[in-house]
């Protein structure tokens, strides 16, 4: 295999190209990546970066030189166009490249809402680097009105930031707990509570019809009320970036559909992260999880797999997020989570517990909430799929590591 290209520019490009040369891989490599930045992962953007507690190297995964200095051919700035699996060629629209393999690892997209007035000024989503400057501009400042659409990890981590800076913020969702596709409703109302204490106007159960005026006039007509904004972000989840695939012939469900070795439809062709749904060989379902851990060990494993080694991949799926003083960590399997018992140890009032989701006396899923340093005995509970006693889950004495 003399020549890789990855075409991205977030967490899984990153990690894949990392992983090439860290592992041996002595061909050449090249990153395609449509932002003008190297390779980086957005957590931050909602949270630190958003606030101004950290800067640009948060983000990044590693500074350009570093690339340079590893012979990996970074074109920032650059588009793949058209993939042919067939002619091992990528278009870009800096020129043509042959590959042996490529990594299509395209990300998600901010899902559009079928909104009148969407595309105002000061209406925005939160994607990339500049999303969260142009919104820091104004959060930073304090006092203004931003006005959130959709209570998922993103609205929720922003109204949290932007409360702490000293804004007004309101939340507007239509289900009736925040996050209750992800975390079901009896953990959601955790986090409603959160944002009530701490000041937002959390509004559920709400349908928003639109947004009227523009800039720091703006408006957000719900049930027939308008909710006055200085700006209004919009939550409501992100789609696959397919786009490049499905040109190509390759298959997609939910994303590009791949095996447990990230191997898509077409020879060579191989994708990892957001755009992806792959085969999870545990659960033996497919899984496409839009999470940060999710892409980094996909990238990992893709690179594995390009360079000819048995690699799969099936981590169970992670997610953290950190809103107010609440820090969260999250792992388990979602379509094993939806029908599961929830259990509970500590205190839920206090914020300080672990949620489990229990299937047949099987963890399939654990949620620690300020209780730190249990991740992995959490996860090692899920991997073996034991039996567990209730009592002894629910049991603050007995140490999460016994169990
Ligand atoms: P992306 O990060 O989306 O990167 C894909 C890249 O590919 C983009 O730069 C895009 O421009 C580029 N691209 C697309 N098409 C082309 C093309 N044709 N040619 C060239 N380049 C192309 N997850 C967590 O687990 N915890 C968190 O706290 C958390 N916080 C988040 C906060 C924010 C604000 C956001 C937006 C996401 C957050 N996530 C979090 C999710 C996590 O960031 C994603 O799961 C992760 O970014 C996925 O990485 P990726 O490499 O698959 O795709």
């Amino acid at each position: 295999m003399s020549h890789i290209v990855i075409v991205g520019g977030g967490v899984a490009a990153g990690k894949a190209a990392e992983t090439l040369r860290k592992d041996g891989f002595a061909g050449d490599v090249t990153i395609v990546a449509a932002e003008p930045h190297p390779p980086y992962q957005r957590p931050p953007l909602s949270k630190g970066y958003l606030a101004g507690e950290e800067g640009l190297d948060a983000a990044v995964l590693h500074p350009a030189p570093w690339y340079a200095d590893r012979d990996i051919e970074l074109r920032i700035s650059t588009t793949a166009t058209r993939l042919d699996p067939v002619a091992h060629r990528l278009e870009t629209d800096g020129g043509m490249l042959a590959y042996d393999a490529v990594l299509v690892a395209t990300g998600a997209s901010p899902r559009v809402l079928p909104l009148e007035g969407h595309d105002l000024q000061g209406v925005q989503t939160l994607r990339r680097l500049e999303d969260s400057d142009t919104l820091a501009a104004e959060l930073r400042e304090g006092g203004r009105r931003l006005v959130v659409i959709g209570s998922g990890w993103i609205g929720m981590e922003v109204a949290a930031t932007a409360r702490t800076l000293g804004n007004e913020v309101t939340v507007l969702e239509r289900d009736p707990v925040p996050l209750a596709l992800a975390v079901g409703p009896v953990m959601g109302e955790v986090f409603r509570r959160l944002h009530i204490e701490n000041g937002v106007d959390l509004r559920t159960r709400v349908q928003v019809e639109r947004i009227v005026g523009h800039g720091r006039a703006a408006g957000v007509v719900v049930d027939g009320e308008t909710v006055p904004a200085d700006l209004v972000l919009i939550g409501v989840g992100a789609v696959p970036n397919t786009a490049l695939a499905e040109a190509a012939g390759i298959t997609l469900d939910n994303g590009i559909l791949t095996d447990a070795s990230l191997r898509t439809s077409a020879p060579d062709v191989y994708a990892a992260g957001d755009a992806a749904n792959a085969y999870h060989p545990v659960i033996q379902r497919h899984l496409r999880s839009e999470h940060w851990d999710n892409a980094r060990r996909a990238g990992a494993v893709a690179a594995r797999v390009m360079m000819g080694a048995d690699a799969v991949h099936d981590g169970i799926p992670y997610f953290y997020t950190d809103q107010f003083d609440l820090g969260m960590e999250l792992s388990g399997y979602p379509p094993l989570m939806k029908d599961a018992e929830l259990l509970i140890r500590g205190d839920v009032e206090g914020r300080e517990f672990i949620a489990w989701w229990v299937d047949d006396g099987r963890v399939v899923g654990g949620m620690n909430v300020n209780v730190g340093g249990v991740q992995k005995a959490i996860k090692e509970l899920i991997r073996t799929g034991d039996r567990v006693d209730g009592g002894a889950l629910t049991d603050t004495d007995v140490p999460v590591d016994s169990l």
